[in-house]
């Protein structure tokens, strides 16, 4: 059974609900090597052996919020909560180009002194996008229409806002105090603008295959550009416990999957969970974007492993370079890469005239 449904899914025809559970669910080597082999076929088919590399510039670690999961929701004591200048995150954005990322990801905690006064984040989308001349990505939390509409005048590209889950009990208590249709309302807007959407699902929070499933069906109903899957990582000072989840065994498949229902999307190997060392596995799973890429020693933090390989500098460019070889990929142009956005942009324009969205 397991090789008829990864061909039907190479040949680009849907799986059912049901088959896609049973790819999630098969745990033997054999059987996950070949997925992962399949999912590695599709990527090498949509993309070749490129890979794109997000820098990654948490520059506010502020937050209103209480996520369960979050290290930096607002009851936690224990994280340094900084908020960097305009000067500060244009400086990492222009070393982040010249190291060779292809997007700088402005990423904040859903911060009020930007949420409530977007024109203060628009400022910094403007003069990132100005001096590296890089696509960007923000990742503010919540916004409003305005805050949307600013920030796509100042020159985003893509706007990330994760739900976690797409079960409404799950996200209750996940995301605790915040609305479901408000989150999944600001991202059809932003499609609207014009800006490309990155979705993200969490796993190892108490989810279920079917939930996984079902979080699929509702990305390709979104149409979300990026989908990127992350481990839950038990954070001091956060109530959540989470679920066991030996090697990370959820993610990868989830990666994997992804890519065999999504095969032209994105989808991010993070070093945000384990670091270096888990880039080869993710990569083998057939994730084809590198993401939270960050400079060492300038006090920038990441989210989920807020510390982990940073100022060793394994988490640059020049310090993944030995894994892609391992994986026989390579860095993919900046060329490459601004082709793909202006490509999906226009055909995600083309499905919001149409309504095929
Ligand atoms: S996940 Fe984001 S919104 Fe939630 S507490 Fe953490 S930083 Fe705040």
């Amino acid at each position: 059974m397991l090789e008829t449904l990864l061909r039907k899914c190479l040949k680009g025809n849907q799986i059912s609900f049901g088959e896609v559970e049973y790819l999630l669910s098969r745990t033997e080597e054999s059987e996950t090597n070949q997925i992962f082999a399949a999912a590695r076929q599709a990527r090498q088919a949509a993309f070749g052996n490129k890979v794109f590399l997000y820098g990654f510039v948490y520059f506010s670690t502020f937050c209103q919020n209480s996520c369960t999961f979050c290290y930096y929701r607002k009851e936690n004591a224990n994280p340094h909560r900084y908020r960097k200048t305009l000067r500060e995150v244009v400086a990492i954005a222009e070393e982040l180009q010249k190291s060779g990322v292809h997007l700088i990801d402005l990423t904040t905690g859903d911060d009020p002194f930007y949420t409530k006064h977007p024109e203060r984040l628009a400022s910094i989308v403007k003069a990132v996008k100005e001096k590296t001349g890089l696509t960007v990505m923000v990742s503010p939390g919540l916004l409003d229409r305005r805050g949307l509409e600013l920030i796509q005048l100042a020159g985003a590209d893509w706007f990330a806002l994760y739900q976690e889950t797409h079960r409404k009990a799950l996200f209750t208590q996940l995301r605790q105090g915040q609305s479901y249709e408000k989150r999944m309302l600001a991202k059809r807007y932003a499609q609207d603008l014009g800006m490309l959407l990155e979705e993200g699902l969490l796993t190892g929070v108490g989810d279920t295959l079917q939930d996984r499933v079902h979080s699929f069906s509702e990305m390709r109903q979104l149409g979300a550009a990026q989908i990127r899957t992350m481990t839950f990582i038990q954070q001091e000072g956060a109530p959540l416990k989470g679920t066991v989840n030996p090697e990370y065994h959820s993610e990868l498949m989830n990666i994997a999957v992804m890519r065999l229902l999504f095969p032209d999307e994105l989808i991010p190997a993070s070093l945000d969970v384990e670091g270096l060392a888990g880039l080869e596995k993710r990569l083998m799973a057939g994730a084809n974007v590198v993401t939270s890429i960050i400079p060492p020693e300038q006090g920038f933090s990441g989210v989920a492993n807020c510390k982990h390989d940073i100022d060793e500098g394994y988490r640059t460019v020049a310090g993944i370079q030995n894994t892609l070889k391992r994986c026989h990929l390579e860095n993919a142009d900046t060329q490459d890469y601004n082709r793909w956005v202006a490509d999906r942009r226009n055909a995600d324009k083309a499905n919001v005239r149409t309504g095929c969205r």
